[in-house]
């Protein structure tokens, strides 16, 4: 199972998405998938070109849109596996409605958002995820805004599983994408994914020293929504790892009426030419 593919990434070295993307490529050889059962899905922004450096079925779609297309993808054929990507700007700035309304449409789709706290391809302004009094060329005395918190945002939303990971920490980052993959519903996995080049605050050094792994407290319980929307208060939104996962609801496909069928991707078209026809005329 090969899900590398012989382009080589247009990143600057050391730009955290590298890992996402190997990441990535881990976790669906792990969890047993084929290139072709897979779909990769990615809005605009440096981290967008993941989709394009992974062995699989990719689509790099317009700002903000990744999720709109990653869960019509999925309701055409939800025998693919799919991912949706993207950055912080992309996915909570210009995005924001989609990612909001996909939390709690809970369709079975994986969302890896590449956080890095700035909008790097655009060469470095404040985003949603920049912290107050952040210095760039499009706040040069400092942000004013208040810092969006995405985890609190998606377990607000109805999230049925939310985590957060690392670039450096790979071990992590695979398993838990592994675990969003085989969540069933809508899974939002925030990755720090320091960019090098731009921000100079929130450095790989900079994490290492500031984020909190939920694997030292012993008694925490991802099933629970409270304690998880504590943690994130607590820890100043600094945390990794699994936050949160409710296993008993449904994904959106199982519960909408026709989706239980075969593939729509895979359906005959029970109409003749000429009712096909009036049909696409309608649309016009
Ligand atoms: Fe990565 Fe930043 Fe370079 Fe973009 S500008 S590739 S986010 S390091």
């Amino acid at each position: 199972k090969e899900f590398r593919n012989n382009l080589k990434p247009n990143w600057c070295p050391g730009c955290g998405d590298f890992s996402v993307q190997a990441a990535i490529q881990r976790a669906a050889a792990n969890i047993g998938l084929e290139p072709e059962q897979l779909a990769v899905i990615s809005g605009i922004g440096c981290s967008g070109r993941i989709s394009g450096y992974i062995h699989a079925y990719g689509l790099h779609g317009i700002h903000g849109r990744a999720l709109p297309i990653a869960q019509g993808v999925k309701l055409a054929n939800r025998e693919l596996t799919v991912i949706a990507s993207g950055g912080d700007g992309d996915g909570f700035a210009i995005g924001m409605g989609h990612t909001v309304h996909a939390i709690r449409r809970n369709v079975d789709i994986t969302y890896i958002v590449m956080d890095n706290q700035i909008y790097g391809l655009t060469k470095g302004q404040t985003s949603p995820r920049s912290a107050e009094g952040f210095k760039t060329k499009s706040t040069p005395e400092g942000s004013i805004e208040s810092t969006l918190s995405p985890l609190e945002v998606a377990l607000s939303a109805g999230a049925t599983f939310v985590a957060q990971s690392f670039s450096s920490d790979l071990k992590q980052l695979t398993a838990l994408i592994e675990a969003g993959l085989q969540h069933k519903g809508f899974s939002l996995i925030n990755v720090f994914s320091p960019c090098v080049t731009f921000n100079k605050i929130n450095t790989y050094d900079w994490f290492k020293e500031h984020i909190v792994n939920l694997d030292q407290f012993e008694d925490y319980d991802p099933s629970n929504r409270i304690a998880a929307m504590t943690k994130i208060m607590e820890t100043g939104g600094l945390l990794t790892g699994l936050v949160y996962q409710d296993k008993s609801r449904k994904s959106y496909e199982d519960m909408a009426v026709g989706f239980q069928q075969e593939a729509l991707a895979k359906q005959e078209l029970k109409l003749s030419e000429g009712e096909f026809a009036k049909l696409l005329a309608e649309f016009k």
